[in-house]
């Protein structure tokens, strides 16, 4: 499996848009992994995750073709990771992808089609509703999607997903707190290859609800750990960075140990397709 960070940082972006901070002037002067676009993924070229504006520009930087693009998993209505007015767009005459072409078929629960149903079209962009804990086979691969611990006061219904393929499967679980024992019971018996976790607060040690930090990606680790779904050679990654609780990326590696920091670009793979 080849999973290809697009965009790592939590709503505001890193630098944030009006934001000079010491991180914000920090990463408008250094560029490079201290620069964070909106969030999302891509997973062996074909299964996009997430679809915040900034997935153009990502299109643009890392030399895609979203023309070719057959499915996107949606992990929840925030305009981070979901852009629906871009999703028009695969419509003609903003496209001019021929109707013989498979369509575009966007994945997510409730809120996300009630968003998107006025610009969807048979045949060219489709929207299909997911239930948590009900997998869906998508390509080769087996998608999970789990009930998210985020924007708990609102119904957005956010979701976050256990992709598998084969022997490979990747926890990719952002925008949610700390796994409860609900959804590690969900896990027991899987054995991910690639674990991605929320790290929006970073440094900062804050109790609200719906993100997580430094302390708790370690103790997630370990919970993984514990009920057997990872193992030595699992591949822990933090991304989905807020300003706030950033640090640079040296340092932020030092401060997780064990982890891989993400950073906009960023590849991570396992299995025969890291051969
Ligand atoms: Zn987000
Ligand atoms: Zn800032
Ligand atoms: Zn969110």
């Amino acid at each position: 499996m080849k999973l290809m960070y697009l965009g790592t940082a939590a709503a505001e972006g890193v630098p944030a848009v009006f934001c000079r901070c010491k991180m914000c002037a920090y990463a408008r002067k250094v560029k490079g992994k201290e620069v964070r676009t909106r969030s999302g993924a891509l997973i062996d070229g074909v299964l996009k995750i997430d679809f915040p504006a900034d997935a153009y520009m990502q299109e643009l930087k890392y030399d895609l073709d979203y023309s070719l693009l057959q499915h996107v998993l949606i992990t929840h209505t925030h305009e981070d990771h979901y852009c629906v007015k871009e999703f028009g767009n695969r419509r003609v005459p903003f496209s001019q992808t021929p109707k013989t072409e498979p369509p575009l078929t966007v994945y997510g629960s409730r809120p996300g089609y009630e968003m998107i149903k006025g610009e969807l079209e048979e045949g060219v962009l489709e929207y299909k509703v997911l239930t948590p804990y009900e997998p869906v086979k998508i390509m080769d691969y087996t998608v999970t999607p789990f009930p998210a611990v985020h924007a708990v006061r609102s119904n957005i219904d956010p979701l976050f997903y256990v992709i598998e393929k084969g022997e490979e499967a990747l926890l990719y679980a952002h925008d949610t707190d700390e796994f409860t024992n609900e959804h590690l019971s969900h896990m027991k018996g899987k054995k991910f290859s690639i674990v991605s976790l929320d790290c929006t607060n970073g440094v900062l040690d804050l109790d609200y609800i719906g993100h997580m930090g430094i302390k708790d990606n370690l103790l997630m680790r370990d919970k993984l750990l514990a009920v057997g779904a990872a193992d030595e050679n699992t591949i822990f990654v933090a991304n989905h960075f807020s300003h706030n609780g950033l640090v640079p990326h040296e340092e932020m590696e030092k401060r997780l140990p064990g982890f891989l920091v993400s950073y906009d670009g960023m590849i991570v793979e396992t299995g025969n397709s890291g051969k």
